[in-house]
C-alpha cells in the first residue's frame, strides 16, 4: 500500500525492562508494523469490519478472510483510569501514567497509555493520535491527547 506510512514516533524512549508481548502467528504482522511506526488493524473483507486485536475470525460475521491495513492513527478517549499500582513492578518507574481505551476512527477500540501533560486530565471524547513509544527494547502504539485537548480550562 503506497499511502503507509511512518506515524508520530517518540524519540525519547522510557527505559523500562518490562515483559515483551507474547509474539503469535496471528499478531505477528502487527508488532512488526508497530516497530516500523504503522498501526495495522486488521479488516474484514466480508462486512468490512475493522478489527482489533489481532484475530483469526471477525468478531461480527465469523468471516475468516481479514485483510491488514494501517489505521489512521487518529482516535477519541472513550475511557481512562490513572494507574498508580502497575500490574508489573518493571512499570513502577513510570507511575503515574493513564490507561486508556481509545477508539479508532476505523472503527475498534484499544487499551493504550495515553500520553498527556502533567497539569491535564483527559476528558472522555477527546481527540488523539497514536505515538510510537519506544520501552525498553519493544515499540508501543501509546496515544497523545490532541494538542487542542490539553489547554487547560478556567
Ligand atoms: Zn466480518
Amino acid at each position: 500500500m503506497s499511502s503507509e506510512h511512518v506515524q508520530h514516533m517518540d524519540q525519547q524512549p522510557f527505559n523500562l525492562h518490562v515483559p515483551p508481548p507474547l509474539i503469535t502467528a496471528t499478531n505477528e504482522k502487527f508488532w512488526q508494523g508497530a516497530q516500523e511506526g504503522r498501526l495495522l488493524i486488521q479488516v474484514c473483507a466480508n462486512c468490512h469490519s475493522g478489527i482489533f486485536y489481532p484475530r483469526e475470525a471477525c468478531p461480527r460475521c465469523w468471516g475468516q478472510n481479514l485483510d491488514w491495513r494501517q489505521a489512521s492513527g487518529d482516535a477519541v478517549v472513550r475511557t481512562y483510569t490513572e494507574v498508580w499500582r502497575p500490574g508489573h513492578p518493571a512499570w513502577a518507574a513510570a507511575v503515574p501514567y493513564w490507561i486508556a481505551l481509545v477508539t479508532l476512527e476505523e472503527g475498534p477500540t484499544l487499551t493504550t497509555q495515553l500520553l498527556c501533560p502533567e497539569s491535564v486530565r483527559p476528558s472522555l471524547g477527546a481527540r488523539c493520535s497514536v505515538r510510537f513509544t519506544n520501552v525498553g527494547d519493544w515499540t508501543l502504539p501509546f496515544f497523545q491527547l490532541h494538542p487542542s485537548e490539553t489547554e487547560i480550562q478556567p
